[in-house]
């Protein structure tokens, strides 16, 4: 047996794991011992990772849909067929009528050809991923205000803080070795504070916990500004040096009072005061937040008032001090890092640069795309428009993850063609005109980048299943037969250097600087050759912190008397995503039911509910049936639902309203209407 050095592909903390190979199979996994992140653990899902490699039913031919559905194929056969599509598709609607969804579970590099296949090949901007629902409000947010979206400190800082201040964030369930790196911070003195809706295991164990109405995000930071404001509590010296708008901000929030906030976010004013105080008063603030902030319309200004309270209490750029989004998917900033997103070239340079544009084609040998482009939600409203044509989507599961489920199937079926590149037949999957096969994660080398911005090695440990090929061959090849030769690389580190070559952030990484490092911390370039683990010591990549006055909007839909509940959505500890690679695991399966609706015990029995009975659950979008579960980590008068399971898809629920700036639909929040099913 050997063990082959990789990176957890369960969620964005990205521990350091050890692939066990034997007989050409992955037989287990082990932590790394001595892994910065990771400290030679692991969570219940990270030892879990190699039951998505080896499972029977990973897809090992291209398959190609005729009118008695989908069967085998040859590659050569299945990429002429999408080769064909994009062509029809692009000689009748154009380059705005064809796109790409990547993946960001996939590697850096397979997204990087992603969003170069969709520039150089199509010509089109139309590049998206599932960044544009968890955490494009960071990205739209934190460039505003700081000139960088992206977690402004690492994973260590969490050591030297002496608060800890998580919002609308459940690291115990969705960044598990964090969540105990918090807790082991927390015994060693530091102050815990948690705001959050739900009681999360965090929340229980916290030092406070303000219990805030669902939505109210930006009426509770507004009101701690008020209250530090008021009792000359900010930061003067760190305002003076660093920031500007100041009294902009302090004029915006001074007719709050701290009765006002509490009227309208439901928490004391005591517990504001308190919060106020701690926060203020820390030596090191390490503040996280998580989709309980972006997933709302109002998503971009709840990233933006976050970032104003850092700023006023001075907690950014220090050690234990920073402005913390907290990525999802085990590669969702490396996605965001590579480009793949409508208005960015990699390393965030703007599409709409004539400067960028001109540097890019002249990399890639054609011209690059004028016209901005679509979000993957633009995708679909374009299509159900027929204005959409084609779409290639990467291992990313929209008809679970995405808001209102039957919008989304709807939109894709509208499609003239849809391929889906898949390790196995998801639900998105079963609607594609041509599914192609992918390796996984141990099946190629590449790099995944952490929510700490760290770029991190994963390594070949066993051969692809049947015909299955990696993301960039798969898209290389396609190119090639589209005509464009630039996507023709002899390996995994040769797209890297292209893509060192053209980022500025990344220009001084290579595959030996990551090995020897545990990986690297962007921007690493010349001045900072080993990586920047703390970001914004001096000053900010936009100059100075920009203080922008935002202010509080309600949730598009708020319960009445026909939806008279508060619905809001959350992940397990136990499942990832659409569940398509946790539940393989049967240790990981046995753990939870496959659907659960929780429900406090005051609104179980007023609706005389017992715990594991029946319940339909109806939204203005659809319906659904699922189990209750009677628990108090809801408030009264508020349902909230996992949405790993196929079998209970709670995005049926879900609203599509949009966040003007960053596109987020607001997942968090819509109304619904409960009904007992009979009980048996
Ligand atoms: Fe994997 Fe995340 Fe658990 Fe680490 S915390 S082992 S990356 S699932």
């Amino acid at each position: 047996m050997r063990v082959v050095p990789s990176i957890c592909t369960f969620c964005g903390v990205g521990c350091g794991i050890g692939l066990r190979v034997e007989g050409g199979r992955v037989v287990g996994v082990e932590p790394q011992p001595g892994h910065p992140v990771s400290q030679g653990q692991l969570c219940s899902k990270g030892w879990s990772t190699s039951f998505a490699i080896d499972t029977a039913d990973r897809l090992t031919r291209p398959l190609i849909r005729e009118a008695t559905g989908l069967r085998p194929a040859s590659w050569d056969e299945a990429l002429e067929r999408v080769a064909g599509a994009f062509r029809d598709a692009l000689a009748e609607g154009g380059p705005g009528a064809v796109g790409v969804i990547s993946c960001a579970r996939a590697t850096n590099e397979d997204n990087y050809a992603a969003q170069k296949f969709a520039r150089a090949v199509l010509g089109s901007n139309n590049v998206d991923h599932c960044a544009r629902i968890c955490h494009s409000p960071s990205v739209a947010g934190l460039t505003l205000t700081l000139g960088s979206g992206a977690m402004t400190s690492s994973i260590a800082d969490i050591d030297e803080a002496d608060l800890i201040l998580l919002i609308g964030a459940d690291a115990s369930e969705n960044h598990a070795m964090i969540g105990a790196r918090i807790l082991r911070a927390q015994a060693r003195g530091a102050q815990l504070v948690v705001v959050d809706p739900r009681q999360t295991r965090l929340a229980r164990l916290a030092d406070q916990h303000v219990q805030l109405t669902l939505g109210s995000n930006i009426a509770l930071l507004n009101g701690l500004l008020q209250i530090i404001f008021a009792n000359g509590w900010e930061n003067r010296a760190f305002l003076d040096q660093r920031c500007e708008n100041v009294d902009v901000l302090r004029q915006h929030v001074a007719g709050l009072t701290p009765e006002l906030t509490s009227a309208q976010t439901g928490v004391a004013v005591a517990e504001l005061e308190r919060l106020a105080y701690a926060l203020s008063h820390a030596r090191a603030a390490f503040i996280a937040y998580g989709m309980g902030i972006t997933q709302f319309q109002s998503g971009t200004n709840n990233v933006i008032a976050v970032s104003n309270l850092a700023l006023v209490c001075g907690q950014v750029g220090r050690p234990g001090a920073g402005i913390n989004p907290l990525r999802g998917q085990n590669n969702v900033q490396g996605a965001c890092d590579m480009g793949c997103l409508p208005n960015v070239y990699p390393g965030y340079q703007s599409a709409a640069s004539d400067e960028v544009q001109a540097k890019f084609a002249q990399a890639w040998g054609v011209p690059m795309p004028q016209a901005p482009g679509l979000t993957s939600l633009g995708m679909t409203q374009a299509a159900l428009a027929g204005e959409f044509k084609a779409l290639m989507i990467m291992g990313e599961e929209p008809v679970l993850t995405d808001p209102d489920q039957h919008h989304v199937e709807r939109a894709l079926r509208a499609l003239d063609f849809l391929v889906v590149v898949e390790l196995t037949m998801t639900e998105t999957a079963k609607l594609a005109d041509v599914v192609l096969p992918a390796a996984s994660f141990a099946e190629k080398d590449g790099t995944f980048t952490n929510c700490e911005r760290r770029v991190q090695r994963i390594r070949r440990a066993i051969s692809p299943p049947g015909e299955a090929w990696t993301d960039w061959q798969i898209l290389g090849a396609l190119a090639a037969r589209m005509g464009y030769l630039g996507m023709i690389w002899t390996d995994a580190e040769a797209i890297f250097d292209e893509m060192a070559g053209l980022t500025p952030i990344c220009s001084a990484m290579s595959y030996p600087a990551l090995d020897a490092h545990h990986g690297l911390h962007w921007p690493c370039d010349a001045a900072h050759p080993q990586g920047s683990p703390l970001l914004h010591a001096q000053s900010f990549p936009r100059g100075r912190g920009r203080l922008l006055p935002v202010s509080q909007v309600a949730p598009d839909e708020c319960p009445d008397a026909e939806f008279p509940f508060f619905f809001t959505t959350q992940r397990l500890h136990f499942h990832y995503g659409g569940g398509s690679m946790t539940r393989k695991s049967p240790l990981l399966e046995r753990e939870t039911p496959a659907g659960l609706l929780f429900i406090h015990p005051q609104d179980a029995a007023n609706l005389h509910l017992q715990d594991g009975q029946g319940v339909r659950l109806r939204s203005r979008r659809g319906s659904l049936e699922t189990c209750a579960r009677i628990t108090d980590d809801v408030p009264p008068g508020t349902l909230s639902m996992p949405y790993h399971f196929r079998e209970a898809p709670c995005n049926i629920l879900t609203n599509s309203a949009q966040d003007p700036q960053s596109k987020m639909p607001e997942l968090k929040a819509c109304a619904v209407a409960i009904e007992p099913l009979p009980p048996g």
